[in-house]
């Protein structure tokens, strides 16, 4: 483990040509203080933990101070926004700070979200504020947890700086740490401003860092690299896409901006993940027309590639487009039933589980059944007692003859399978996790923040890390959520 200034650096965008960004350093916010640091971010970066509390980490971190090393840069990207196409995006309150290189050559985009007006910021004051920062720092220690690739968040550090949204707030920063900060949105900027040759730059630089083998592969009787780098992009985010509807995760803006070429769970604003399963499920207060709703996800997820295939037209035929973003559903279908049986415990796949499925789903639908309690109370009935484990579902369901006879369903189901019972009850607990951020929990723990009072963060954290272990001193995360909580609403602002 090491200390800041033992980092080995390696900044590699920043060595790119200037239309890709802009240098500028990040502005002091005043009397800064840290709100919570995440371990496990920590020891991906090989970062002592101890760093974290010292003022020098407060104070780098907030424009208080420097390192040599770091090699601050606002990102310049467009993107489409609810359909639209915006020409004036890119790091309008973030900096990529630098490129950290592990022992083992993996390297780390260090960014920084709420760090001062960019010549991106439009009309924006290019801060971020704590409520928003908390929410990003859980959500994305949540989705890790959940095995769903992310986006990370190493720190949360907080100040007296005033911040202007409804009320005044907490000036705030999020030390966001990921493989790549690459968006789709970065090659529509260089499409749909007619650089057609740092287009191409981009794609290379895409290659060499985060697809090297395609370095190799070129022959005339293979499909070009650029074409093959699509291909990933597709099945990369058709797994992630597949990941967010087994957990029931709406991402809320999936504008192409906040759609990472790594397939990261990327940007997290009014994000939410489902209490009762509702496939019509709108998280983000602001999208009145349900175009991000949770069951739309797939289809605008599909949409959005198509977005950053025409801006890859420049280097790659359109016929091999297409036949990229053609094997999207498929991949996407396949990854999800493998994530859907792992959560139902079948080791099989059998061609009449889709009835079970379906069945399923049409009585969670109908029942407004929580869906992280109904799957993680199944894991936990043995086969044989499934016929009357009515009882466990107490809460849940307000009519219980369907349930009794998907149950039946289910039971003779898993008659077909050869695996030991224990075993399987084993397995579904690592595939249904027990916590999941539900927004109520989210909200409780930013209005103890707003005091002053930081533990709930810190024990959110904890039990999200590993969702799918018991924590008894914590069992009161678990529960299902009052009434007043599923009614909260989240937008775009913060
Ligand atoms: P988002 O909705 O978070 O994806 O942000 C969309 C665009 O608005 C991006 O270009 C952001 O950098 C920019 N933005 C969001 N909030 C602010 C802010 N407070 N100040 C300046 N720019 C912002
Ligand atoms: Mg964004
Ligand atoms: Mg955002």
């Amino acid at each position: 483990m090491r200390t800041l200034s033992e980092l080995t650096f390696s900044n590699t965008y920043s060595e790119l040509p200037s239309v890709f960004g802009t240098q500028i350093k990040p502005q002091p916010l005043t009397d800064p203080f840290l709100v919570s640091v995440n371990p496990k971010v920590c020891t991906l970066l090989e970062l002592d933990l101890d760093e974290a509390s010292t003022d020098y980490f407060v104070d780098l971190f907030t424009g208080n101070d420097e390192l040599h090393g770091f090699s601050p840069i606002a990102m310049k990207y467009t993107g489409h926004q609810f359909g639209q196409y915006n020409p004036d995006l890119g790091d309008g309150r973030g900096l990529l700070m630098g490129e950290v290189l592990t022992s083992q050559g993996e390297k780390w985009d260090i960014h920084l979200k709420g760090s001062g007006t960019t010549p991106y910021s439009r009309q924006g004051d290019g801060r971020a504020v704590l409520r928003s920062s908390i929410r990003e720092y859980l959500g994305s220690a949540a989705m890790h947890g959940l095995g769903i690739r992310t986006t990370h968040a190493l720190a949360v550090l907080s100040s007296t700086t005033p911040v202007y949204r409804e009320q005044v707030e907490r000036g705030t920063t999020l030390i966001r740490v990921a493989e790549s900060h690459l968006r789709f949105g970065h090659f529509e900027y260089l499409f749909y401003t007619n650089q057609h040759a740092e287009l191409k730059l981009l794609a290379d630089y895409l290659i060499r860092h985060h697809f090297p083998d395609l370095l190799q592969q070129e022959s005339d009787s293979t499909p070009n690299r650029y074409a093959i780098m699509f291909h990933r992009i597709v099945s990369l985010t058709a797994e992630m896409i597949a990941d967010w509807q087994s957990v029931g995760f709406a991402h809320g803006v999936m504008n192409t901006d906040n759609m990472s070429v790594l397939g990261l769970t990327f940007d997290y604003g009014p994000y939410g993940f489902l209490d009762d399963y509702n496939p019509g499920f709108i998280c983000n207060h602001s999208d009145y027309s349900g175009r991000y709703a949770f069951n739309q996800q797939p289809s605008i997820a599909l949409w959005n590639l198509s977005a950053l295939g025409y801006a890859l037209s420049p280097l790659i035929d359109k016929s091999l487009i297409d036949e990229a973003l053609n094997t999207y559903q498929a991949q996407l279908q396949l990854h999800y039933s493998k994530r859907m049986r792992n959560k139902l415990g079948l080791t099989e796949k059998r061609d009449q589980d889709s009835d079970l499925y379906s069945e399923m789903f049409r009585l969670l639908a109908n029942q407004g059944v929580d869906y992280t309690v109904f799957f993680r109370t199944l894991s936990t009935i043995p086969k044989e007692e499934l016929a009357s484990s009515i009882p466990h579902f107490e809460g849940l369901f307000s009519c219980t003859t369907t349930l009794s006879q998907w149950l039946q369903h289910y039971a003779t189901r898993l008659e077909l399978e050869s695996i030991n019972d224990q075993e399987r009850l084993r397995q579904m607990q690592q595939s249904n996790p027990k916590y999941i951020l539900r927004n109520y929990l989210a909200q409780q723990a930013i209005v103890l923040a707003e005091q002053g009072d930081f533990s709930m963060v810190d024990k959110l954290l904890l039990v999200l890390t590993d969702p799918y272990s018991e924590y008894p001193e914590y069992e009161d995360y678990a529960a299902l959520p009052p009434q007043w909580g599923k009614e909260l609403e989240v937008s775009c602002s913060s």
